[in-house]
């Protein structure tokens, strides 16, 4: 495990306080070792943080010989892929499934959108209502659009002509006269 050319290390004081600051004191200098500071410098060199090394080590149940678990534990971090290394590979991992799933999806509430869309705005198809325009004046009686002049100040529609020939309505404003006269 030890490099041939490189004497093996020990850590500097505060590295050690940061990964083995939180253990009992006595335990902390047991540690403060070149196998122990070995490991540790080539967990921080792939990537592992002090704290994540520190907060791993104080969860580590007490044993019979606590240093030799710690060493255990630590070496046993050397086969395993670095917490943010891990993270990061598994966001990638998640945004690639995501991305692989959310594509159609996103195409189907988009087909979604522009057909609620038009459906508001009416299609090509969907008849305009044309604008009521009156173009005569209207009629004396009802007030719906006159088909007929009778006098100058009196129009009537269809069916109050209708009614006025039955008998059933009579003109209120005009004359016998002006009827005539119309
Ligand atoms: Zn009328």
């Amino acid at each position: 495990m030890e490099l041939f050319d490189l004497p093996p290390q020990t850590l500097g004081d505060d590295t050690h306080q940061k990964v083995f600051g939180d253990l009992p004191s006595a335990l902390a200098a047991a540690l403060r070792t070149a196998e122990v500071g070995d490991v540790v410098l080539q967990l921080l060199d792939r990537g592992w943080r002090p704290g994540q090394l520190s907060s791993r080590i104080g969860a580590l149940p007490a044993g019979a010989d606590p240093a030799a678990d710690v060493l255990a534990l630590l070496r046993g971090f050397l086969d395993q892929v670095p917490p943010d290394a891990r993270w990061r590979e598994e966001r990638a991992q998640r945004q690639a499934s995501q991305s692989q799933f959310e594509e159609p999806a996103s195409e189907q509430s988009r087909q979604r959108w522009i057909s609620e869309i038009r459906s508001q705005l009416g299609g090509p198809k969907a008849p305009r209502p044309q604008p009521l325009l009156r173009v005569r004046p209207p009629c004396s009686l009802c007030g719906a659009e006159s088909e007929f002049f009778v006098t100058r100040s009196a129009r009537l529609c269809t069916a109050c002509v209708q009614l006025l020939e039955s008998g059933t309505a009579v003109m209120p404003s005009a004359s016998p006269a002006a009827q005539e006269a119309g």
